[in-house]
């Protein structure tokens, strides 16, 4: 097994999967940034001249990640030459590139399907020795798992980061129930010493511990908003600076984390709660899924609770 990490490959560009490429960056890891393949342009879009794919499109959405990198103000980069250290590609032609790497991090969609298909693929490139991971919010890292070997298994496990990567200092692992204990001792060490992370291991139920507490929170608070009439900058207002918590109180908070996302990570929760109390808070909030059927996802979509001008 290697024993340090120095190239890593991070897979899905959205919101996390940038700024974890770039907090890996600025710690002088060469990461491969990998995507999918956009969809092929519309009819429409073709009228307006964009092209049919060729290989500077094909890795687009991995390519537009890294220079959007250097434009989020507080940048994700402590210094915007070291998005050089990043390589863009795409899901499709590039996933065998893993196979140079020490360690894998997944960070796609918030869906059990999805994740659990890619698995599949990366096992395919898959060497002993290299670690895999899953920056997922809050799904079963052994249900992720079904259908792959047991050497897969043993050097599969969570790591959850939080939003932004640079700032929150928080690093959840979550092994798997046949992860190597020597893989789960060498992860966190990484994420101690090199990330400069602290790091909390918890157990592989829904929403794992910051997130089943954390949205659980987050809820309440829009239920009690919608209950009472409360407006956003009210909450915001109450619920920010003047608690002592950071300026992205409430609703900053759903509008970073991506709505869409939000409400996959309360549906985790929902799916497998027992408890009527808790299914009661995690039920899917009709306001959250109205927003994200008209596509108000938050800062990355520039629509949100607030609207970036
Ligand atoms: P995002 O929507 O910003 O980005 C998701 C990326 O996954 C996109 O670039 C998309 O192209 C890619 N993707 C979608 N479906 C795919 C598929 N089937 N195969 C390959 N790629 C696919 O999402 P995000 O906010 O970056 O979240 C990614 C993961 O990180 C999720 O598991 C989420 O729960 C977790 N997470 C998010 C936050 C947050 O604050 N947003 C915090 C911690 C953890």
């Amino acid at each position: 097994m290697t024993a340090t990490i120095t190239k890593a490959a991070v897979i899905g560009s959205g919101v996390m999967g940038a700024s974890i490429a770039a907090h890996l960056a600025n710690v002088g890891i060469s990461t491969l940034l990998l995507d999918l393949v956009p969809a092929k342009p519309t009819p429409e879009e073709e009228a307006k001249g964009h092209s049919t794919l060729h290989p500077v499109v094909r890795n687009r959405l991995a390519t537009q990640a890294i220079s959007r990198l250097a434009k989020i103000k507080p940048s994700p980069l402590y210094d915007d030459a070291f998005a050089s250290r990043i390589a863009p590609g795409n899901l499709e032609d590039d996933l065998g590139r893993i196979a140079e790497v020490d360690w894998v991090i997944e960070v796609i969609v918030e869906n059990l399907e999805a994740k659990r298909d890619l698995l599949g693929k990366i096992e395919n490139h898959w060497r002993s020795g290299i670690i895999v991971t899953s920056n997922t919010s809050g799904i079963s890292i052994n249900a992720m798992a079904e259908g792959r070997s047991e050497a897969f298994k043993s050097h599969f496990l969570g790591t959850h980061f939080f939003n932004p990567p640079r700032y929150m200092k928080l690093l959840e692992i979550i092994p798997g129930e046949t992860t190597d204990s020597g893989i789960v001792r060498r992860i966190s060490a990484f994420g101690e010493r090199k990330l400069g992370k602290g790091v909390v291991i918890a157990k592989d139920t829904p929403n794992f511990i910051a997130n089943r507490i954390g949205t659980y929170g987050l809820l309440v608070t829009l239920q009690a908003m919608e209950r009472h009439g409360y407006t956003v900058d009210e909450v915001d207002a109450a619920t920010g600076p003047a608690l002592g918590r950071p300026k992205s109180a409430t609703f900053r908070t759903l509008d970073l984390v991506g709505l869409d996302t939000f409400v996959h990570v309360a549906n985790n929760v929902y799916d497998k709660a027992n408890d009527e109390a808790e299914k009661a808070v995690f039920a899917p909030s009709p306001l959250l899924r109205e927003m994200v059927a008209r596509g108000w996802i938050g800062e990355k979509a520039g629509q949100g609770f607030y609207k970036k001008i």
